[in-house]
């Protein structure tokens, strides 16, 4: 048995700063070797600890608590045999979350009981909503960088109907384009505005960059990652009404257009 297999179940426990002094002393005394091995456990134990906070912000629980939770994974128990049903549901995924690295062995022949299949499912729970939390992050912090970058491009498309605002749009040659509108009334029934690149010279056939609705406030803030052009190719956008779905081409005329000065 190396020196890292004797530390490998404390990781997640030093993580969330549960473990006893000595143990830490000697954890500690390791990692200052620069053992890469551990080094990296506990770094992914942290990262694991910081997204279950992050989630649970207001919940911080006490060192008592943590401890239970980490004895209990340790002798290959669940909590709920020892603490009655009292740990709230962002504790069982704290649990959860110390099962997914090497602590699992104590807990292989319980695998099919149902209170594995709960701690499983609350951890699927926590990761899908972690997921989605990040890529709506991603998709804003995004959208606010092309907004605030003096180098996006503005382009302003404008309607001839006389009851409908305008529409502008913010091309950042690195980070996309962002659509933004105000007031922008939805389109009838199943139909669906869509959004297009009109290319740089003539023949050239429009490019659909994505289909929308504006929101029930009439709000419009789409990001399109990745244009399906350069910037540098484009002559026009434009904003079309179309069938549900979208079209390969534009089947009405469209309703908003700019150039791309
Ligand atoms: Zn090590």
């Amino acid at each position: 048995m190396s020196t890292c297999d004797q530390f490998r179940q404390l990781y997640e426990a030093y993580a969330i700063g549960a473990l006893d002094v000595e143990e830490r002393a000697a954890l500690e005394a390791h990692l200052a070797t620069n053992c890469p091995a551990c080094t990296r456990a506990i770094e992914e134990a942290r990262g694991l600890v910081a997204q279950l906070a992050y989630l649970a912000p207001e919940a911080s629980p006490s060192r008592a608590v943590k401890k239970r939770i980490l004895d209990a994974v340790r002798a290959g128990k669940a909590p709920a045999e020892r603490a009655g049903p009292i740990l709230p549901w962002w504790a069982w995924a704290g649990v959860a979350a110390l099962l997914v690295g090497t602590v699992v062995s104590g807990w292989e022949a319980r695998r099919e009981s149902a209170e594995l299949r709960k701690l499983h499912d609350e951890l699927t729970k926590v990761e899908a909503q972690r997921r989605a939390l990040a890529a709506q992050m991603e998709q804003a912090q995004r959208t606010e960088a092309i907004l605030a970058d003096p180098t996006s491009k503005q382009v302003s498309l404008a309607t001839k109907a006389a009851n409908l605002p305008g529409v502008r749009a913010y091309w950042n040659p690195k980070l996309g384009i962002v659509l933004t509108g105000a007031k922008v009334p939805a389109p009838q029934g199943n139909r669906t505005l869509q959004f297009w690149l009109v290319p740089k010279g003539s023949g050239k056939k429009p490019i659909s960059a994505g289909i929308f609705r504006p929101d029930a406030e009439g709000n419009l803030a789409l990001l399109i990652k990745e244009p399906p052009a350069a910037i540098t190719d484009t002559a026009a956008l434009a904003i079309s009404d179309e069938p549900e779905g979208g079209s390969p081409q534009p089947t009405t005329t469209p309703t908003w257009v700019g150039p791309v000065a």
